[in-house]
C-alpha cells in the first residue's frame, strides 16, 4: 500500500498514512477530526523522511504476511 501525506485543511496538522487502493476515501485528520484534508504531493517528510516511512510499510507488510514491499535481493533468507 502506498503512504499518502495529507495536509489537514482546518488546523494544519501534516500527517501520513497507508492508504489501500480500494479505499480512496481522504482519512480524518488525527488532531482535530475534520474530514477535510488535502493529500500533499511530495513525498512524506515527516518523522524522518521516506526512509522511516518505508520501514514502517515494510514492518506494516510483514505483519501483515507478506513481502511485497521488499526487493527480491532482500527476501533471500526471509521466505
Ligand atoms: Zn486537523
Amino acid at each position: 500500500m502506498p503512504i499518502y501525506a495529507y495536509e489537514c485543511a482546518r488546523c494544519g496538522e501534516a500527517f501520513e498514512t497507508l492508504v489501500s487502493s480500494s479505499n480512496t476515501d481522504a482519512p480524518a485528520c488525527p488532531a482535530c477530526g475534520a474530514a477535510e484534508v488535502k493529500r500533499l504531493l511530495s513525498a512524506p517528510t515527516i518523522g524522518g523522511g521516506v526512509k522511516a516511512a518505508t520501514q514502517r510499510a515494510r514492518s506494516a507488510a510483514a505483519k501483515e504476511g507478506h513481502f511485497s514491499n521488499y526487493k527480491k535481493s532482500e527476501l533471500k533468507g526471509k521466505l
